[in-house]
């Protein structure tokens, strides 16, 4: 079949690298480059990013990993070791050694949480923060978790998206770190599109998706259109409607920060839950050294964005800075903010739009997440998308 894929981000190409093997691919990109949210950014030999934090949420046993499989990617995940750790009081705890510090009354509340969430004896519909607010360090390990994964305040995420997210920890484990960073996953599936006969037209933007008897973009005629971009947007350009709510994304601020000594001794992401804004680090630099000039680290800071005052929310994230590095040198390269047409996520997580809406017209993307966070939730939708066309008959 002949497939039209709008957005060549990290959905729309790895949709496009499996399908590529049996089907006609063209995607149109309205960048000059290619990857989207998901890519490199060089800037004095320092490879920064256009979005992600250059951390794939399950490492190589995730969804993410399943798919580059499927597209037969040669991709080279390290998952991190630990997972991650929590600063605290300036010593830094495993997840697991977290617990000591309670004091025996919020022992007790905790067990009885812990008992409850094993029992099931949850509302599935309370936020996360209500569900910890009584044992404050709970509170605390919770936000900081939700800003650096989702880019939430802990009462923004449902009990139900929680255990969803944990379930899947269990299943796949935490995070790794591709060598070459996002822009070598991005370049695989490139080549693989290319290698297979897929055209991949740049600074092309696309105006209209029209689906009919069969599907069209500008004009164009194809059998399938898949949409990367925004659910909002697909729908703007669209003679179909199909969202019956509004989307919200999420919104997040990185500070991307040169050091020579650097702050973190593992790969793993070090979560902040003591700072007034910034819900956790990592130096993947530990993982990839030609991520940054000889001699240096790349560190990236992550917060939600809490108000809507961004510049303040950058002025807090800097104090943060400032009080984490003490007496260790460090230079600030970029500060990015991710909001509105341009966010972290175009649906927080939860509020994800389906990924297939006809035979014809599916949507990819971090607006359509199938089921996880991040890139690990574009897979799974990348998945269902691809199972859906490999079955149809049209
Ligand atoms: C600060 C930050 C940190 C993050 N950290 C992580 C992380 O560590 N791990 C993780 O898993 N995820 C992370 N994410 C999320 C992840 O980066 C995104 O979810 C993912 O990159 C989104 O990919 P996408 O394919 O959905 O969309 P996009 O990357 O936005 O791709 C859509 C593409 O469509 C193109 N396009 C738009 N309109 C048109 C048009 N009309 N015609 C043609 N082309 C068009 C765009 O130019 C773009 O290239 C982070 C995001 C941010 C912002």
């Amino acid at each position: 079949m002949e497939i039209g894929i709008v957005g060549a981000g990290l959905g729309g190409l790895l949709a496009g690298a499996i399908l590529s093997y049996n089907h006609k691919i063209t995607i149109f990109e309205k960048l000059p480059f290619l990857g989207g949210r998901f890519t490199n950014l060089n800037y004095d030999g320092f490879q920064l990013t256009t979005g992600a934090l250059h951390m794939i949420p399950h490492g190589s046993r995730g969804y993410l990993a399943k798919a580059l499989k499927m597209a037969k990617a040669d991709v080279k995940i390290v998952n991190s070791k630990p997972d991650g750790t929590f600063l605290i009081n300036g010593r830094e705890y495993l997840y697991k050694d977290l617990f000591d510090l309670l004091g025996v009354k919020d022992k007790i509340k905790a067990l009885k949480k812990a008992t409850n969430l094993k029992l099931g004896i949850v509302d599935y519909n309370q936020p996360f923060g209500e569900f910890l607010e009584d044992v404050d360090l709970a509170l605390m390990i919770g936000k900081a978790f939700t800003g650096w994964a989702l880019s939430l305040d802990v009462y923004e995420v449902t009990m139900k998206e929680i255990i969803n997210i944990a379930n899947n920890y269990y299943k796949f484990k935490g995070p790794g770190v591709p060598i070459g960073g996002c822009k070598a996953v991005i370049d695989e599936l490139v080549k693989i599109i290319e290698r297979n006969g897929g055209n991949i037209i740049k600074e092309y933007e696309v105006k209209k998706i029209e689906v009919e008897d069969k599907a069209y973009i500008d004009d164009r005629e194809f059998d399938i259109v898949i949409s990367n971009i925004s659910p909002k947007e697909t729908q703007k350009m669209c003679n179909i409607k199909f969202l019956d709510k509004k989307i919200e994304p999420s919104k997040g601020i990185k500070i991307s920060i040169a050091s020579k000594k650097g702050i973190i001794k593992h790969n793993g992401v070090l979560f902040t839950p003591e700072c007034e804004r910034i819900n956790g680090l990592n130096q993947v630099t530990n993982v990839d050294k030609s991520l940054a000039p000889e001699g240096y680290h790349l560190i990236m800071t992550h917060q939600a964005q809490i108000s809507n005052n961004v510049k303040k929310e950058i002025d807090l994230g800097l104090e943060d800075i400032d009080k984490l590095f003490k007496n260790i040198d460090y230079k600030i390269l970029h500060i990015q903010s991710y909001r509105d047409d341009f966010p972290v996520n175009h649906a927080k997580n939860g509020h994800d739009v389906g990924n297939i809406i006809n035979d014809r017209l599916y949507l990819v993307g971090d607006g359509a997440k199938g089921g996880d966070m991040e890139v690990e939730g574009i897979a799974i939708g990348v998945l269902k998308v691809v199972n859906h066309i490999n079955q149809l008959n049209l």
